[in-house]
Formats: structure tokens, sequence, C-alpha cells
């Protein structure tokens, strides 16, 4: 008898331990990841009406949008309350459209015989927490206290799906729905302008790039001050992505992010296009600077070209920088253009340069090699017989990067620079010499050896691989909605 007893209790106690399985946040099966229009997590087995309650829960989802979760577990986690535990899955899972929230959860633990609702923030005005303790009352406890897990269950929805369809509530959906609809009629339109955006700079890249002026080879090879303007700014561009890219990785600017949406998609494309246009602005003056070598006919043509494309301006404010640097090239030449007067007070003529390049046969190959380094712009007079001619000198934009040369006196002696001699291997130093030479007749100045450093191999690092696992395709999701733990429970 007392054998028999015993083992009466020893069966009692293994079977409640094995019933009472205490259900952890992510042990709990996530029915989606069987499809979409799953719904129930029932992992003891309590449901026998899953595919009733599926059918339902996916046609009130279709009519109302509302996203229905139905979690049966024996017990959960003994360190938690039922509606702490619950409204930690709901946000675990996101049941209910993200940005909506209108999720809504019921959550029973079969032996702790207690349920939950937990609705997200979207259904709270449809579903108050008074018509859930309502629903709760008289479709789960009367049945759960009767053992009828699968048709309590199964008679709540039905309540839930009646309450949102009926007339009243269906109105008050519309409505949001509605809304809705207007949020997402809003993205339409914003891609909309986005996509203007996108279309009216293609026009104006059109127009620009079809003024481009015809280089031959050698002017191609020409430096100016433009390419390192668009040079600097491509490589601004580049890395101004980077630290965008970088600080968005790490979530600093996070927050920045949180209100960013669709909306403000016509604005960035705005100003990254415009950004670039101002830079192909930019390119477009350099090939006509490119193509003069004089610098009067530069100016005047740059001149038109500037006010021919005026409201180029529109797409890039960042043009009026160009007109300044132009305004002040000009207002800095005025002299430099001015007609001179010849012996007879006759006005003179200028050399075109771009006719006589080589300003031959008046510059002499010093002054020629000063222009060429960007020391001396030199201006040729001629008068109208050809009989007089007067050479103006004026410096030019690197005037102060050479010096007079002591052997041939043009300015071209350079700053000091490095020459190697001999290169630095990986197993030995090099040597250089810090010199300054004249780029016209060539003298050189020696200052200084200086020693290279040997090179050094870099140790290569080895990078691992991992692999990723993926996961089955014909899993379902949440929306991602959220709860701040609305709802109501109760007890049999
Ligand atoms: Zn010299």
């Amino acid at each position: 008898m007392k054998k028999l007893s015993f083992a009466i209790l020893f069966f009692v106690f293994a079977f409640t331990a094995l019933a009472q399985k205490h259900y952890k946040l992510n042990e709990i099966p996530d029915p989606k990841k069987n499809g979409q229009d799953e719904f129930v997590s029932d992992p003891d087995g309590y449901i026998s009406n899953i595919d009733s309650l599926n059918r339902l829960i996916a046609k009130l989802e279709k009519q109302t949008k509302v996203e229905m979760a139905v979690v049966v577990v024996s017990d959960f986690d003994q360190d938690h309350e039922d509606a702490e535990f619950a409204t930690a899955l709901f946000n675990k899972w996101g049941i209910g459209k993200k940005g909506s929230n209108n999720g809504l959860l019921l959550f029973v633990a079969i032996d702790r015989r207690k349920y939950r609702f937990i609705s997200g923030y979207g259904v709270e005005g449809l579903l108050p927490d008074i018509t859930l303790k309502h629903i709760g009352e008289n479709s789960l406890v009367p049945a759960f206290k009767e053992g009828q897990y699968s048709d309590g269950i199964l008679n709540a929805v039905q309540k839930i799906y009646d309450v949102l369809t009926d007339g009243s509530s269906r109105d008050e959906i519309n409505s949001l729905i509605a809304q809705q609809k207007q949020k997402e009629n809003g993205w339409k339109f914003n891609l909309l302008y986005g996509g203007l955006v996108v279309l009216l700079f293609f026009g104006a890249f059109k127009i620009l790039n079809k003024q481009a002026p015809t280089l031959s080879s050698e002017d191609k090879k020409k430096k100016t001050s433009y390419d390192s303007i668009f040079i600097k700014g491509c490589v601004s561009m580049v890395f101004i992505a980077f630290a965008l890219v970088f600080l968005f990785v790490f979530g600093m600017v996070s927050g920045l992010f949180a209100n960013f949406g669709w909306k403000d998609v016509p604005l960035v494309l705005y100003i990254v296009l415009a950004i670039v246009f101002f830079f192909s602005y930019t390119y477009q003056l350099g090939n006509l600077r490119k193509l003069h070598n004089d610098d009067k006919n530069f100016m005047d043509e740059a001149k038109s070209f500037q006010r021919k494309n005026w409201w180029m301006l529109l797409f890039s404010p960042l043009i009026v920088i160009m007109w300044l640097k132009h305004l002040s090239l000009r207002s800095n030449t005025t002299n430099r253009f001015a007609p001179i007067n010849d012996s007879k007070n006759r006005p003179m003529v200028r050399v075109d340069r771009d006719i006589n390049v080589e300003g031959s046969p008046y510059l002499t190959k010093g002054q020629r090699e000063e222009e060429l380094r960007q020391v001396y712009d030199y201006d040729i007079w001629e008068s109208e017989d050809k009989k007089e001619h007067v050479i103006k000198q004026w410096p030019a934009e690197k005037y102060s990067h050479f010096s007079e040369c002591p052997v041939c006196h043009f300015k071209t002696f350079s700053e000091p620079q490095e020459i190697t001699t001999q290169p630095a291997t990986y197993s030995s130093q090099g040597q250089a010499k810090e010199i300054k030479r004249c780029e016209n007749c060539k003298h050189e100045e020696f200052i200084k050896w200086i020693t290279l450093a040997m090179l050094v191999r870099e140790s290569s690092s080895s990078s691992s691989s991992s692999s990723s696992s993926s996961s089955s395709s014909s899993s379902g999701s949440w929306g991602g909605g959220s709860s701040g733990g609305g709802g109501a429970g109760g007890s049999w």
C-alpha cells in the first residue's frame, strides 16, 4: 500500500514536472516561423482547433488590419507576472503593424490559470481594456473552468472579430485605415516629387554638358585651379559619405535620423544633386580655362557662360561662389586689360595669346617659362602700324612659389624640393638631396643630403570569415508593432 502511494506520488510529480514547463521568453515558438497565416503558438498542445482559429484571425486581419496572436502555454518564467511577461512577448515579436501599432495578443497560462490580453496603442480605442475584460469574463473564464480551452479561445476571438467589424467600430477602423492610406499616398507623392527633382536635374546636367568645349588632348592635360576645386570637392564628398555611414553604423547620429522619412527624400535628393551640380559647373569652367591660353578670352567666355546659365543658380545655390570668384577676378584685372597708348597717343591692340600662344617673337624663353610656371602673365601690346611693342608683366597665381634665379635672373627658381638619388629598399637605406632648381636654366643649388629610411614589410594579417546561417524560406513575420502594456487579464 505504501509502495503504491509512493508510486502514485512519483507519477504525479513526474507528470506535473513534465507538464509545468516554465517557458522563457525566447523559448515560446513564434507561429510566424511556420508561415504568414499562422497566429497561434500552442507548444503544449492544448488547442484542438488551431486551423479554425488561424482562419478567423486571418479574416480579422484582412478586414480590420488588426494583427492578433494567441499563445497558450502550461506555465512561464516564474520570476515574472503574466502582464509583464505577455507585454515582453508582444514587443519581442512586434505584433501589429509598425507605426499603427494595431496588434493584439491573447496569452494563456493554463497551470497558473491566468489569461491576459495585450493590446497595441492602435487598437486601444477600438478594444478598450473594459471590453477585453468583458470578453475574457464572458467567453474565456466559463469555458476554461470546464477545461474547454479551444472553445473558449475561439469564442473570444469571434467576439473580438464582432466588435471590430461591427458598424460603429468599423467606421472607426475605416477612418484609421484612411489615415494610413493618406500616409501611404503621401509617401507616393514624395516619391513623385523626388522623381521630378531627379528629372529636372537630369535636364540641367544635359544642358550643362552640352556646352562643354572640345579640348585637344594637350589641353586636357593642363592643370587649373578649377581642377583642384573639383578634386577637393569629390574627395570631401566621399569623406562626408564615409563619415555619415560610420556614424550611422555606430548609432551616433541615429537620433538625427529618427524623424527621417519619405517626406525628406525630395530634399535630400536636391541637396546631393545640387552639390554634384556645383562641381560639374566648376568642371565646365575649368574646361573653358583649359581651352583658352589668353586670360582675357577666357574671362570673356566665362562671363557669357555664367550670364547664359544664370538659372543654374536655382539648381545649385553654391554656384554663387563661382560668380563671386569671377567678379573679383574681373575687378582685379580691369587695369590689366585697359588699352594703353603708343608714343603717338594712339590706342594699342593686345596680342591675342590664343592665336599667338608663345608670344613670339616678343617673349624670351625665360619669360615664357615664367608664364608656364604661372609666376607672371605677360601682355603684349602692339601699335596699329605694328612698329611699336610694349610688354607688360603681371604677377600670376604662383608668384610667391618661385624666387629669382641667381644665374639667369628669371623668377623661375623653385622652393626647396627633394630629389631621390637612390631609392630605399627592404635591405638598404636610400638617399635623397634637397635642392632648389631653376626651371629655366636648370641651375641647381644644393641644400643638404637626406637619408631615406629602409622599407619595412607590413606583417600580413589574416581575416577570418564567418558563415551565416539562413532561416527557412517559408517563414513569415509579425509586423513590428509594439505595446505599452495596455490590455486586460484575469484568472479562472
Ligand atoms: Zn636660371
